[in-house]
This record gives structure tokens, C-alpha cells and sequence, in this order.
């Protein structure tokens, strides 16, 4: 009998209020029911945003060194637990043990990281242009928070909005991606073990089109931080406007490595094969596009072949795996129907392109890992976001060629350059239109200290990570003291008057 999960709701775990369940199955076997979660509705909402009120009174008045301490105490748990939240992360999300450990380990770093913010988040003092007046400005926490995340970093995508948003003084409401129920459920719990007050924190599970969407419209949430696809941030965005709400959007990708040719190709093969099939391509800054010079270009692809078809499929938490499974059927058929419609805009399928055979993927949604060639900068394949282990392979004759091909998509999150040349190297840092920009390293490999996030169909302008985000869930105040004792014009006394 599989195990049934709940909400965490009113500072208590609870059944929802529809009597309806979602399975959990392993992607790797389909067979394996990791357990029964809540498939909730507005009801449940609305119980976790009155409970979430009253947490956030009773947290905002925590001083922010204190609140830090709860989150120091989370990150020693996090490290005990590494081990075991990595394989139930791998059980429910398919890619490997390796990778699962990098995502609880950017959690211990999120958390130790807000810790130590607890005891900065500055503000200034500044000169008033009067005499005796101070002037200064400083952070206030904002209130509530309703924190939507996707599938495919199932505990550090949550500890990047939560942790921030807690330092800060705010509560949260957390719902997870409808297909990672559990490892925020074991985030949740360890947050609780770890000191904070229950009703700072409400988890409620279910569908986007019913708990994500009665979140972002409920009134009396004001923030809303969102990661996940572009058509779903674009719907979410269209609410928050009109309800004025803060926003921050995190979004897809379409990620490109340049390969001059004055490249180390054996630095760029590393490099593409592990940002291309890593995490199954299901990651934001996955590569998805090799832009390579032509001098270079078929000793690269005939490399990057070899490789491809080295890598060993299977589950997760098998020594022996490289490439995992997609997340579900669906993403496995969305896959099948790019490598179609490569085939119809004349693409070169170089490799795989098709579900792999044997008992040991049979019961998963597996595929192989594809390389397309002859890829032109419109196709569709050159375009969209595929979110799947498919990388499309361009030609081109110069870097300012390079530069263009990498720039002319509607995304904007990472890029990549290998080269040898310090002149390219700095003029792909200014010239390409990411958010993130690589030398000579692959697409992926964010560091939880610095701001993460793009540009154009990518973002909204915000950053997750780093010092940025703690503005964007603090509030700035500006006070202004005039010990004078008596009545001073900003402006108009400004010149003139005597101390
Ligand atoms: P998704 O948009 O399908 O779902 C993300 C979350 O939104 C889920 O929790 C889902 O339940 C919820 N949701 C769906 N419809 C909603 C609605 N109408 N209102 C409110 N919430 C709703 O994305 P996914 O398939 O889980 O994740 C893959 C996508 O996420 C890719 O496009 C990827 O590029 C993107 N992503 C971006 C980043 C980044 O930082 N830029 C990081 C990871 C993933």
C-alpha cells in the first residue's frame, strides 16, 4: 500500500479539502508508486493564506540575525540528510544520484548563504541635503509570498525562493510542481525541524490550473515568485499586473555554446555533452544549440557522436547511469514530436532519435540522446524550447556570424563561449544577450552567491540568487529625522539656510 501524503497547512499536516489524490511514480519505472499526494483546490488556498497571515505577523517580528540562525540550522540538516533526500529526489525526478547531490547541495548553500544575510540586508544612510536631518533607507519584509516551482530541480528551485523570502521576514506558501510532490515535502519538514514558527510556512499540493492559479489571484498574497514555463509565466504575469502584485518570473531558455575555431575541443565536448544530456536537457541552461565554426565543425560533431551514443541510459540511482529518464510520457512525446518536425525542416539526424531498447529502460520514459546537424538559425529545432535531451547543431563562418545565430531566439537565460582569444572571450561577455554568459565552460553551473536569471522571453527582470533577491522580497522605507526644531524645505531652504 503506497504511502499518502498532505498539505502542510495551519501549522498542521492535513488531508485536502477535495478528498483527491495525485500518484507519485518514479519516471524510471512507472511500476514504482513513491505514494497518494493531494490534488487540492481554492479551499485549501484559502486556508493556507489566513494561516500564512498569521505567520507572518508572528515571523516578521523575529529580529532578521534570529531568523538567519533558523536557517543555518536548516543547512546542517540539509548536509545530515544529503544522502537521502538526493535518492528520494532521484526516485521521484529520474536524473541521477550525482546530480540530485548538486541539488540538495545548492540548498545547503542557499540556506547558509540567507543565514549569513540575516545579519547584513543593509540599508543606507545618506547625507540630507538640510542640516541636522538624517536621511536613510532599509528593508521591511512584504508579507505573504506564493512560491510557484517546476519539476526539475525539485529542492533548489525551492530553496531559492524560499529561504530569501523567510530571511527577509515573509511567509511563504510553497506549491511544488504537481510531478516532485515529495522532496519538498522533506524540505517542509526540516524547516519545521529546524525552529520556524509552523504557520511562516504552508505547503500545498496539486494542479497549476487549481492551487498555482487560485495562489497567484488570491488578494491577500502580494508576491509571487514563479519558475517555470513561458506560456504559464506569461498567464500568471497577466494576473499579477492587473492585480498589482510583485512579481518575479523565471522562465525557458533556449541555450547556445559557441565553438571558435581556436578552441580546446576536448574542453568543448566535456563541456556540450554534459550541458546538452545532463539532467536529461530538462534543465533551463541546458544546451540545446551548438553554434560551431566551420573549420571545426565536423571534427566537433564526429566527437560529439561518439560521445552521445557512449552515454548509458537507466535509472538514477544506478552507479552506472549517465542519462536518466524524462519526467513523464508527456515530455517524452513532446520530444518525439521535435525530432519530427526536425526531420520535415530538412535537419540531419546524427544520432538517436528514438526511445532506446531493453528490460532496463523498458518501464520508463527514456529516450536517446539526439544530435541534429544541418540546423539552420529558423527553424522551429533552432527556436523553441524542447526540454529534452535534443541538441541542434549550426554552422557558422565568423563570430560575429556566431554572436547573431546566438542572439536572433526570443529566450534569454545562459550562453557559452570556447575560445582561446581574450578579444572573443570579452566580446561574447557583452555582446550576447543572456542572462549568464560562460568562458569556456558549459551552459550550466550556477553558483548560489550570484544572481541568476535572463533576459527577453526568459525573464522579467528580476534575479534569483545572490544579493539581488533579497530586494525583491523586502520592501524599501525611507525615513527622513529633522532635529532641528523647526520647519526646513527639502528644495526650497536647501541653499541658504543656517545651521
Ligand atoms: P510549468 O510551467 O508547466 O509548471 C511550473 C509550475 O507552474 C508547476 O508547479 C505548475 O503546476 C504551475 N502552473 C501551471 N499552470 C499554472 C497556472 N495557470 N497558474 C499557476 N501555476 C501554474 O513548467 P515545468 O514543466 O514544471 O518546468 C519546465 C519549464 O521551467 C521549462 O520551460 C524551463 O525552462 C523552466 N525553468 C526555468 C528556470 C529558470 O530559472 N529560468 C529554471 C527551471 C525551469
Amino acid at each position: 500500500m503506497a504511502k499518502t501524503f498532505r498539505n502542510f497547512i495551519g501549522g498542521e499536516w492535513v488531508a485536502p479539502s477535495t478528498g483527491a489524490w495525485l500518484e507519485n511514480r518514479n519516471p524510471a519505472d512507472r511500476r514504482d508508486l513513491i505514494g497518494r499526494f493531494p490534488d487540492s483546490g481554492p479551499a485549501d488556498v484559502r486556508r493556507a493564506v489566513a494561516s500564512a497571515k498569521r505567520g507572518f505577523a508572528q515571523w516578521s517580528r523575529v529580529p532578521a540575525p534570529l531568523r538567519g540562525d533558523v536557517l543555518r540550522r536548516v543547512g546542517d540538516l540539509l548536509t545530515a540528510r544529503k544522502e537521502a533526500l538526493a535518492d528520494a529526489m532521484t526516485r521521484e525526478m529520474g536524473k541521477v544520484l550525482a546530480e540530485t547531490r548538486g541539488d540538495v547541495q545548492e540548498g545547503i548553500d542557499t540556506a547558509y548563504y540567507a543565514a549569513t544575510e540575516g545579519r547584513r540586508l543593509f540599508g543606507h544612510v545618506v547625507p540630507s541635503e538640510l542640516r541636522r536631518k538624517w536621511a536613510m533607507d532599509w528593508r521591511r519584509p512584504i508579507g505573504v509570498c506564493g512560491l510557484v516551482t517546476p519539476f526539475n530541480f525539485p529542492l533548489a528551485i525551492p530553496t531559492w525562493k524560499m529561504f530569501p523570502a523567510l530571511v527577509c521576514g515573509n511567509s511563504v506558501i510553497i506549491k511544488p510542481s504537481e510531478d516532485v510532490p515529495h522532496s519538498v515535502t522533506l524540505l517542509v519538514e526540516i524547516l519545521l525541524e529546524a525552529g520556524l514558527p509552523p504557520e511562516a510556512v504552508q505547503l500545498v499540493h496539486g494542479r497549476g490550473e487549481t492551487v498555482g492559479k487560485a495562489l497567484v489571484e488570491h488578494p491577500e498574497v502580494p508576491v509571487i515568485s514563479f519558475t517555470g514555463s513561458t506560456e504559464t509565466g506569461a498567464l500568471i504575469g497577466e494576473t499579477c499586473g492587473r492585480m498589482h502584485k510583485r512579481l518575479s518570473l523565471e522562465m525557458g531558455g533556449k541555450n547556445a555554446v559557441i565553438v571558435m575555431d581556436d578552441a580546446d575541443l576536448d574542453l568543448a565536448v566535456d563541456g556540450i555533452t554534459w550541458g546538452a544530456f545532463g539532467t536529461t536537457g530538462q534543465r533551463c541552461t541546458a544546451t540545446s544549440r551548438v553554434i560551431a565554426h566551420r573549420r571545426i565543425h565536423d571534427r566537433l560533431v564526429r566527437r560529439l557522436v561518439e560521445r552521445a551514443e557512449a552515454l548509458r541510459l537507466g535509472d538514477g540511482r544506478e552507479a552506472r547511469t549517465d542519462v536518466g529518464p524524462l519526467i513523464h510520457e508527456a515530455a517524452r512525446e513532446k520530444v518525439e514530436r521535435y525530432v519530427a518536425i526536425g526531420l520535415e525542416e530538412g535537419a540531419t539526424l546524427a544520432t538517436g532519435g528514438k526511445r532506446p531498447r531493453g528490460a532496463a529502460v523498458a518501464q520508463g520514459s527514456f529516450f536517446r540522446p539526439t544530435i541534429f546537424t544541418g540546423v539552420t538559425p529558423r527553424m522551429r529545432l533552432a527556436q523553441e524550447e524542447i526540454f529534452g535531451p535534443v541538441l541542434s547543431v549550426l554552422k557558422v563562418g565568423s563570430f560575429d556570424e556566431a554572436v547573431r545565430v546566438n542572439n536572433g531566439v526570443r529566450y534569454g537565460l545562459s550562453s557559452s563561449v570556447y575560445t582561446a582569444s581574450v578579444e572573443r572571450a570579452f566580446r561574447a561577455l557583452e555582446e550576447l544577450d543572456n542572462g549568464i554568459t560562460y568562458v569556456n565552460a558549459p551552459t550550466i553551473g550556477a553558483e548560489a552567491h550570484l544572481p541568476f536569471g535572463g533576459v527577453k522571453a526568459t525573464g522579467n527582470g528580476h534575479r534569483e540568487g545572490g544579493w539581488p533577491v533579497f530586494e525583491f522580497y523586502s520592501e524599501i522605507k525611507v525615513g527622513y529625522v529633522d532635529y532641528s526644531g523647526r520647519l526646513q524645505r527639502a528644495q526650497l531652504d536647501t541653499y541658504g539656510a543656517e545651521g
